[in-house]
């Protein structure tokens, strides 16, 4: 356990919000009542700790900012209707048109697809690099740049970055540096003492935790807040409240969930690379995978998300395998308490700059079922899977 257990259980609970119960009420508002001028001045001036209007956050929304930007260090935390509405819009507030934005080639799909639809629209060069580039970036890198996003590790492919390397090369040209940090959460994985100004979290996954809601945040240092806040609030971004309050209770448990995921996660993971189908299994804290230095390095644990890539490409056998489990669903997303699967026989779709020449990928979401039954799914799952890879 560490400082952040504490924090996360005490963190953004002041009086002034929770009104003496342990939890803040869930405020569902637009307009707020001021019996002077000189309060409503005085809300407009303090508007992400006193309500002045619904969109500018309630007390409900303040308590989970803060406790975001308390166990972050950061100096504030802005709030979006989704992770991708949170990893855009803080594309968006520092992209520059005649600018290029450079990207992690493992990026999460919908973002790439902004990228290359949205962003590119209004002037900015998309440019996509190698994830594990390293301090190399620094070559590609010149004063045309204005954002350099990193994801680390990617939610398919698994590489994790050298994140202090790359924010290094990225400020030495004054970009700004922005991280998608799902995977690892604020718990695992401290963005800004690493070097990244605005760590993104899609807070429908780990956070929320229980599959209920869709919520992002980006959480931000004392260098780009004030601007991420403005221009997040100039294109009318907030959450609504009932979200805003399942990410706040979801954010109390997540040390003891994410303890579980981890080890069942890791505990499948080994037992994965003991099976002939397999070609390699891609999880950040495997000493066989390419980054596990880094990995050991930057992070404090690992999550409950990582893929595998089998040898053969036979779209047959790999429907076989995710269809009829038991246990593990097939579904988008991750970060829930129950086991999901996903297949990706078309990677190279969604890489540009480093083609993906491996196997078909599977996906797997460590949900918090016995590992063993886990297990004995999947077992299951790879007789389906041969049955048909030895027939053919
Ligand atoms: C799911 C996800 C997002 C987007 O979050 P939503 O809340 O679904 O919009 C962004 N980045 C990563 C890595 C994700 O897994």
């Amino acid at each position: 356990m560490s400082k952040k257990d504490t924090e996360i259980v005490e963190a953004g609970r002041r009086k002034s919000w929770t009104l003496g119960s342990v939890n803040p009420p869930v405020f569902h508002t637009s307009t707020v009542i001021f019996d002077s001028v000189a309060e409503m001045a005085e809300a407009g001036r303090k508007s992400h700790e006193i309500m002045s209007y619904g969109r500018r956050g309630t007390p409900t929304s303040f308590a989970l900012c803060d406790a975001l930007t308390t166990l972050s260090g950061a100096a504030g935390t802005v709030l979006y209707p989704s992770g991708l509405a949170a990893i855009t819009t803080a594309m968006l507030t520092f992209a520059k048109a005649g600018t290029k934005v450079f990207i992690a080639d493992n990026i999460y799909e919908p973002t790439r697809y902004f990228a290359d639809h949205v962003l590119a629209k209004f002037g900015v060069e998309v440019v996509y690099y190698d994830p594990l580039i390293g301090a190399g970036i620094a070559n590609l890198l010149d004063d045309r740049v204005s954002v350099v996003v990193m994801e680390s590790p990617g939610s398919i492919t698994m590489e994790v970055q050298d994140v202090p390397a790359i924010a290094a090369a990225a400020h030495a040209v004054n970009a700004t540096v922005i991280l998608d940090n799902t995977w690892a959460t604020p718990l695992y994985f401290d963005a800004l003492s690493h070097g990244v100004d605005v760590s993104v979290q899609a807070l429908t996954k780990y956070v929320v935790g229980h599959s209920d809601a869709m919520l992002g945040s980006a959480t931000a240092n004392a260098r780009t807040i004030d601007t991420l806040r403005r221009q997040s609030g100039a294109i009318g971004q907030c959450a609504g409240p009932d979200d805003v309050y399942l990410g706040l209770r979801g954010l109390r448990t997540l040390p003891v969930r994410l303890a579980q995921h981890q080890q069942s996660a890791l505990t499948i993971a080994k037992w994965l690379q003991d099976r002939d189908e397999v070609a390699e299994v891609r999880h950040p804290a495997l000493p066989s995978a390419p980054s596990y230095e880094l990995w050991r390095r930057d992070f404090t644990g690992a999550s409950g998300v990582f893929s595998f890539v089998l040898k053969e490409d036979n779209e047959a056998a790999i429907t076989a395998f995710v269809e009829g489990m038991r246990h593990f669903k097939l579904g988008f997303s991750w970060g829930g308490f129950e086991s999901l699967v996903m297949f990706y026989r078309h990677l190279s779709r969604i890489r540009t700059a480093t083609p993906w020449s491996a196997g078909p990928v599977i996906r797997l979401q460590i949900g918090l079922e016995d590992v063993d039954d886990l297990i004995a799914d999947l077992a299951d799952a790879f007789k389906r899977y041969d049955a048909i890879i030895e027939h053919h």
